[in-house]
């Protein structure tokens, strides 16, 4: 059997992506320090004699027994409001977490592929993003936190892949959404729909003309999948390109909801970008991946989960 490390299990990608693994009958160790992520997440998978859990901050030194074919590194802060309270940390973890990561890998003989994200373009002056572009990120500014510490952990791996001859896959995550995503995280998908369900106002930020593009969690599965196990070894995009503006993404939300609510606006936190689009080409001419979840219907998979939860659970989901 082939084992798998997953870091950022108890997360919500790691969760899903810790699923998919143990159905396709791999050994799979997941690994998390649960600063943002939650074990309920991956319960269900204690049971199983082919998953272990290791409660482990990997910005300490990672060890794992045995042989280890496959790394997938996805801990990190992943919303604003977790790496902007945790900016530290989130540096830590995308610079030394990739370290000791890509120092197991090395040790392991395993391929490791690394979760990037589509803030490493920064405010966008090309559109739709492809990989070759280099990015507008402000260093300094608050989400540089983030923005440089996923450029610095694609910087590294390279350099690992270049020098060291290793086995290196990144993947650059595009806004995804999908259960067992926190309610409180800030991120748009589960703030409004935690707003409609608590029946409050549905929080705009800035004028609300700056665009997204939301790819359900099953499609971002399957591309992440499909990365790991192609040999391509430059970055690659995996989002979905149904690009929406968040004023008319929360007037979806509203009719999707049926709430009562209107629309309120607030400001627009600094270096918030005012475009994101991905750009597929790649991952449909190397993956022969391309999304195929339409935003209505993932969206209402999710609500309906959200709105499935007890008022335990949603409470928990709010911390
Ligand atoms: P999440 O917050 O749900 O999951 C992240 C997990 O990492 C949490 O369980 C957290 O406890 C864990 N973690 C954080 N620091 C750690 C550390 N030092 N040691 C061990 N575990 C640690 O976020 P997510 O949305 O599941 O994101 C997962 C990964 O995907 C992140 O690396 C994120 O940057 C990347 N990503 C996600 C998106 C998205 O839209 N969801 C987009 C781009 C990139
Ligand atoms: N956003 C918003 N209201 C909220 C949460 C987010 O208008 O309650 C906006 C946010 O300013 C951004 C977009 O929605 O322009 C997506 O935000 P998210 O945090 O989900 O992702 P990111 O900014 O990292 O793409």
């Amino acid at each position: 059997m082939k084992k798998i490390l997953i870091t950022g299990a108890a997360g919500f990608l790691g969760s899903h992506l810790c699923d998919r693994f143990i159905a396709e009958g791999f050994d799979v160790v997941g690994m998390d320090n649960l600063i943002t992520g939650d074990l309920n997440n991956i319960s269900h998978l204690f049971p199983l004699s082919n998953f272990e859990f290791h409660h482990h901050d990997v910005t300490k030194f990672v060890h794992v027994s045995g042989k280890l074919d496959y790394i997938l590194h996805f801990a990190s802060p992943a919303s604003p409001i977790d790496y902007l309270k945790i900016p530290i940390k989130t540096l830590k973890v995308g610079s030394l977490g990739t370290l000791n990561l890509l120092g197991l890998a090395k040790e392991k003989g395993a391929r490791i592929l690394v979760a990037s994200t589509s803030e490493v373009y920064g405010d966008p002056l090309v559109h739709p993003q492809n990989e070759e572009y280099f990015g507008n990120v402000n260093p300094i500014g608050p989400r540089g936190v983030y923005d440089e510490a996923k450029r610095f952990m694609e910087s590294i791996t390279m350099a690992y892949h270049r020098h060291h001859g290793l086995d290196t896959r990144i993947v650059r995550i595009f806004n995804t959404y999908g259960s067992r995503m926190r309610l409180n995280d800030g991120r748009v998908v589960p703030a409004f729909m935690g707003q409609a369900l608590r029946g409050e106002d549905l929080t705009v930020f800035g004028d609300g003309s700056q665009s997204r593009s939301f790819c359900y969690i099953d499609d971002q599965v399957e591309g992440i999948y499909r990365l790991l196990f192609s040999d391509y070894t430059d970055p690659v995009n995996i989002g979905n390109p149904h690009e929406t503006t968040i004023k008319e993404f929360a007037e979806e939300i509203i009719a999707l909801t049926g709430t009562k609510q209107k629309v309120i606006y607030k400001p627009l936190p600094q270096d918030d970008p005012t475009q994101r689009q991905p750009d597929i080409t790649k991952a449909k001419e190397i993956l022969g991946w391309e999304p195929k979840v339409h935003r209505a219907e993932g969206l209402k998979i999710v609500y309906d989960y959200f709105k499935s939860l007890s008022p335990e659970e949603l409470q928990k989901k709010e911390h």
